[in-house]
């Protein structure tokens, strides 16, 4: 059935708030109101989880990191403009950044970027994220600049219920 994404990503961050006990500010801009979406909500956890405990890792204290959400519709032909078909959600992090040479192999599991030093981590959880986006037929990029920080983008298409039928397959 639909989640409410607002609500459920306000939740979310509250309880990251909670994780990491003021090391770091976690902050939701929701640009839109209320969203309905046919997601799971396990894997949407697992997503942004990751994604944040990412942006912590890789972040200084004190640090701000936020989630964006919002809404963008894709145009279907030059004349026809569906309402809001995908949601985004950006995980933004003033961290130490992804050098470019790396950012193709990080969502194969296992995969480090050079730049990680001493920093802990098996390279698993962009992998289990990127499986996940694609479950609810959605794509993820990076955007990263070396020690200026990164940010995850992850769209999701609001018609498609699929993630059911492709679950079915695993
Ligand atoms: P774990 O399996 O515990 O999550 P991990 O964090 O190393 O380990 P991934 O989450 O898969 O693995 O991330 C893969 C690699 O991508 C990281 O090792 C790091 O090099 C890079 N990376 C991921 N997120 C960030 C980020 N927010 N800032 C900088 N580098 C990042
Ligand atoms: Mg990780």
């Amino acid at each position: 059935h639909p989640i409410e994404l607002v609500d459920f990503c306000t939740r979310a961050v509250d309880q990251m708030k909670v994780t990491t006990s003021d090391r770091h500010h976690i902050r939701l801009i929701a640009h839109t109101d209320k969203i309905s979406a046919l997601m799971d909500s396990q894997l949407l956890r697992q997503i942004l989880n990751n994604l944040f405990s990412n942006a912590i890792k890789y972040s200084p204290q004190g640090g701000e990191i936020t989630l964006e959400l919002s809404t963008e519709s894709e145009p279907v032909s030059p004349h026809i403009h569906q309402p809001s078909s995908l949601v985004v959600f950006r995980i933004k992090d003033p961290g130490i950044g992804i050098p470019q040479q790396d950012l193709q192999q990080l969502f194969e599991s296992f995969q480090r970027a050079t730049n990680v030093g001493s920093i802990r981590g098996t390279g698993l959880g962009l992998a289990i994220v990127k499986k996940c986006v694609e479950l609810h037929g959605g794509h993820i990029e990076i955007e990263s600049e070396i020690a200026r920080g990164s940010t995850f983008i992850v769209k999701i298409p609001l018609q498609t219920p699929s993630y059911e039928v492709m679950l079915a397959e695993i």
